[in-house]
């Protein structure tokens, strides 16, 4: 096929929507796909119209925390319409294209072309913010994803308090920092657990971390997300925690308030 044609001006996500944010971790298994599901829903609750695209090729977990895994996305002659959730959210993925235990075996520039894609011919027309949520990790996907955005308001650093001993949460910065994207900042999910008897909180993978983390490398804290046993299995249902578990909300709202300041 000819090459495609470098971004119109119109279909620049700059001119569609009003916000982007990228929500990013140095590495897989912290959590990403499930801040980035609930802060979509989050900030929904807070009047905005929101997407959510989802960036992950490969892991396309999204529709399924949201409740839609089985439907599909369909288009006209103006774009690829996002599929509706009952939260508020529009989502594209590539779980909504594809049946989810099918393997994307596709080389770096299909998978390329299919963000461009979800970019560029999805009608997120009207949205005051496109969450993305990106590939696991700092390699060589995530980058090329952010720089189809290059006028993204910045990115969310997702960590978990042992990310920290680790330096994937440093890995991450210097991300942000290589690709010029400004830092919206950090998360700390499964940062420690509150005993739903007594209150009592426990430092599970430790806590705090992110935290001092944020301050010495000047990056706002966005607030932590305690580790909620329910989360596991309501994501499993698609039932999205930040709208429907009370307890959890709380700690997805504080973080959506921090984003839209
Ligand atoms: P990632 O996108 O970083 O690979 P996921 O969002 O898929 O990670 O989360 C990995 C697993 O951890 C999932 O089973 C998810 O339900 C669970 N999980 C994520 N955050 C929490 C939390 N705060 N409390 C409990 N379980 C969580």
């Amino acid at each position: 096929p000819p090459p495609r044609p470098m971004m119109t001006p119109e279909k620049s996500l700059k001119y569609r929507v009003k916000h982007t944010i990228l929500i990013m971790s140095g590495k897989g298994g912290v959590g990403k796909s499930t801040v980035a599901a609930n802060l979509a829903v989050a900030l929904a609750g807070k009047n905005l119209n929101v997407g959510l695209l989802d960036a992950d090729i490969n892991g396309p977990d999204d529709p399924k925390m949201l409740g839609i895994e089985n439907e599909k996305v369909y288009g006209d002659e103006k774009g690829i319409i996002p599929a509706k959730t009952k939260y508020n959210v529009d989502v594209i993925s590539m779980g909504l294209i594809i049946p989810r235990e099918t393997a994307v075996i596709w080389r770096g520039s299909l998978r390329h072309k299919a963000i461009q894609q979800f970019l560029e011919d999805v009608i997120w027309d009207g949205k005051d913010i496109l969450v993305v949520d990106l590939p696991p990790g700092t390699g060589d996907e995530p980058l090329s994803i952010c720089q189809l955005i290059p006028n993204a308001d910045g990115i969310v650093i997702v960590i978990t308090p042992q990310d920290v001993a680790l330096n994937d949460a440093v890995k991450a910065i210097d991300f942000a920092s290589k690709v010029k994207i400004p830092v919206i900042g950090l998360i700390e999910n499964m940062s420690g657990f509150i005993c739903p008897h007594c209150g009592k909180e426990t430092d599970i993978f430790k806590s705090g971390g992110g935290k001092k983390l944020a301050e010495q490398y000047n990056i706002n804290f966005l607030g932590k997300i305690p580790i909620i046993p329910e989360i596991v299995e309501d994501s499993d249902k698609g039932i999205p925690a930040a709208a429907e578990n009370e307890f959890a909300r709380k700690f997805f709202d504080d973080v959506a308030e921090n984003i839209i300041k």
